[in-house]
């Protein structure tokens, strides 16, 4: 009788996302701006900055892309969450499910654990949010949310859409999911407590607000000001950056090169200061620059719509709205 000489594999390290105290992290990060020719662009297609170790914000680079996401990729003990999947398809151009396998992979090394799997969601059904989904199709172990209403509510089993807060388990990582609609109509905003980042889609960010529902957009806005006051928030992360350090001033729409932009992250008092631009604006139409975003409220589509840059596409196909 022979015994095998393979050691035990050693127990599954549970990683403790549940203290008191945020996280640390950094947010000390050169974000790459695109250049004034993007044909000439050398910049990486995806630049990645681990916030920890546990906490990854990626941008899909300008020159590839003018709307340049932000996207980000959280873990937990069972399972790590991936927040849109960018605006390009193209592998060759945008490798988004080779960098996302590698932190995967890098992660697992250092946090072994066995049937690790990954969820594809969205901030938002934008097509600059979801259009890197098909590079996951095929990839093992992974759920992708449904992009529809429906799919959204049942994945994470809202009862009361969009008033209700729900939690979605990463594994001890317990996030909060909030919907918030108005610049889309399935938007959601989620709240990690372990590093207290609120994570606002293209509901709040420093750049142009597009409000297709004022009604829905002002209720989500109160709502979100209402949960900052009952909860500590390090820092508010949307998914663009539009404005530029010089207050009211954005970037031509369409650009692929940003010099002097702001960071992506907000506070709590510019969330509040949204909320008294709602107050200010009061449902009128029009477009009104504020210090660090800019509302477009009910402004013609053919302003910014995907068919009026785009004419062989058909009618009525949903565009790029930010
Ligand atoms: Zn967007």
């Amino acid at each position: 009788m022979t015994f095998s000489s393979q050691p035990l594999s050693p127990p599954v390290q549970r990683i403790d996302f549940e203290g008191t105290q945020p996280a640390s992290g950094s947010l000390d990060v050169s974000w790459i701006h695109g250049s004034v020719s993007p044909k000439h662009n050398d910049d990486p297609d995806i630049q990645v900055h681990a916030y920890n170790e546990h906490t990854y914000i990626l941008r899909q680079n300008m020159a590839v892309h003018y709307e340049a996401p932000f996207m980000f990729l959280l873990f937990g003990n069972e399972r790590a969450i991936l927040l849109d999947t960018g605006a390009t398809r193209s592998q060759d151009y945008f490798p988004l499910r080779q960098t996302v396998d590698a932190l995967i992979e890098r992660w697992l090394s250092r946090h072994p654990r066995a049937d690790y799997r990954l969820v594809v969601a969205h901030t938002h059904l934008h097509r600059d949010h979801f259009e890197g989904n098909s590079q996951f199709l095929d990839r093992p172990h992974t759920t992708m949310v449904g992009r529809s209403l429906e799919d959204t509510i049942a994945f994470y089993g809202f009862s009361q859409w969009p008033t209700e807060r729900v939690s979605f388990d990463l594994g001890g990582r317990q996030l909060q999911i909030m919907g918030s609609p108005g610049h889309e109509d399935v938007e959601v905003s989620i709240y990690d407590p372990y590093t207290q980042i609120l994570f606002t889609g293209d509901i709040f960010y420093p750049g142009r607000l597009y409000i297709r529902d004022w009604d829905a957009f002002a209720s989500s806005i109160a709502r979100l000001i209402e949960f900052t006051e009952a909860h500590p928030i390090t820092h508010i992360l949307g998914c663009h950056v539009e404005m530029s350090i010089y207050p009211r001033i954005d970037y031509l729409i369409r650009t692929s090169y940003q010099p002097h932009e702001r960071p992506p992250q907000m506070t709590v008092a510019q969330l509040r200061d949204l909320g008294s631009a709602i107050a200010a604006v009061n449902g009128r139409p029009g477009i009104y620059p504020f210090d660090a975003f800019i509302l477009y409220n009910g402004v013609p589509d053919r302003y910014f719509s995907y068919e009026a840059m785009n004419p062989e596409v058909e009618p009525g196909t949903v565009g790029y709205l930010d």
